[in-house]
């Protein structure tokens, strides 16, 4: 079986530095707060070029506070709007519904599956404040078209950046192209702690004190609370072994980029359409995304070929229960990319000769 990913492999591959910090973390006795996040967080904000990361507990929670704090300083209050496209992980857009906050849903693009900005200013209204960005699948978003919208209206721009830890736009990396960005470690991104995790990225020095603040009961001093805040942090041993794995992030990335490339030069099938990728270094490539009529037979093929493959994501946000503000509304679109998308594996710890084997597969399949 070629599993869709294989978290394992990944892993072990950093069992003796892993060893090493747990070790140090037993000794040390220190577990939350601590040296292992300041270094990670250095070394990311670093990464990202930018000035602050705050690691907290996971992606949802990094793009909850995000808002949470621009409700702090008065930029945003309860029932205020934030644009987010209709087709994203149901993430982005819950984070918009806990932090008070009204999701609007904005249609994607059929061929790169992320949100177009030709359809953002249509659903603005006075009470909009800010557009959510999301690199869906590992592939930066039109940012040049959304920043000019962002400052024609006076919005915030909120990168969720779960699925593109390293792409670029224009030599800038994603998590420095907005006001603020949202990062996730949940073990499968292309940056994965070995359990929960999360970041957020920004430039802006009143947002990143705030921040550091409230995923600690809104304290940064012990006892004084200046904020109502959560207990949302990225813990040590997470922080330590994601400093261990992010050496190794851009490599990665180029490794799922030579698959991807792979996959979009051989694979010569009309009933599957594949992703369109607008330059080199905007995608990383978290997920490989075809599209086809006949969704379930092919998955059902690829599976008696040994071929594990995973759907994302099945059921449109705005046809989930949890939605039921949403029942009356269609997104034509976005709900014909839930019905036809189709994941083929993609990781850098595949071989080569899996993902010829599958391309040849994907081929003959008719
Ligand atoms: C994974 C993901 C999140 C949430 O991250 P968690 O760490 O699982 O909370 C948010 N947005 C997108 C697009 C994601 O893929």
């Amino acid at each position: 079986m070629i599993p869709f990913l294989d978290l394992q492999k990944i892993n072990i591959r950093h069992e003796e530095a892993f060893k090493q910090e747990i070790d140090d973390l037993l000794k040390s006795g220190w577990f939350l707060l601590g040296d292992k996040l300041s270094e990670f967080e250095r070394l990311f904000a670093q990464y990202c070029g930018v000035k602050y990361c705050v690691g907290v507990a996971n992606g949802l929670d990094a793009l909850i506070l995000i808002l949470e704090a621009y409700k702090e300083f008065g930029l945003m209050t309860t029932e205020d709007e934030v644009l987010v496209p209709a087709n994203t992980y149901i993430a982005s857009i819950l984070a918009i519904s806990k932090a008070g906050l009204k999701p609007i849903l904005v249609e994607p693009r059929f061929d790169d599956y992320l949100i177009d900005p030709t359809k953002i200013e249509e659903k603005i209204t006075n009470r909009t404040v800010a557009i959510m960005a999301v690199h869906l699948y590992g592939q930066v978003c039109d940012m040049n078209a959304i920043n000019t919208i962002a400052q024609k209206y006076n919005l915030k721009v909120i990168e969720d950046s779960a699925q593109s830890h390293g792409a670029y736009y224009q030599n800038k990396r994603c998590g420095n192209l907005g006001d603020a960005s949202g990062f996730s470690f949940y073990p499968g991104k292309n940056l994965g702690a070995l359990g929960d995790g999360g970041a957020i990225t920004t430039n802006d020095d009143a947002l990143a004190s705030v921040l550091k603040a409230y995923r600690n009961y809104g304290s940064n001093e012990k006892y004084h609370h200046k904020f109502k805040g959560i207990n949302s942090r990225l813990d040590e041993m997470q922080a330590a072994f994601l400093t261990i794995k992010l050496k190794y992030l851009d490599d990665d990335n180029e490794k799922r980029r030579s698959i991807a490339n792979t996959y979009l030069e051989n694979i010569k099938n009309p009933t599957i359409i594949l992703p369109i990728v607008n330059s080199s270094e905007r995608h990383v490539w978290h997920l490989f995304v075809v599209r086809t009529k006949r969704r379930n037979l092919f998955q059902k093929y690829l599976l008696e070929k040994a071929v594990q493959t995973v759907v994302h994501y099945p059921i449109a946000p705005h046809r989930q229960e949890a939605f039921k503000e949403f029942i009356n509304d269609t997104y034509p679109i976005s709900e014909e990319i839930h019905d036809t998308v189709i994941s083929l594996p993609i990781s850098p710890v595949m071989m080569m000769d899996e993902v010829e084997s599958i391309v040849k597969f994907v081929n003959l399949y008719s």
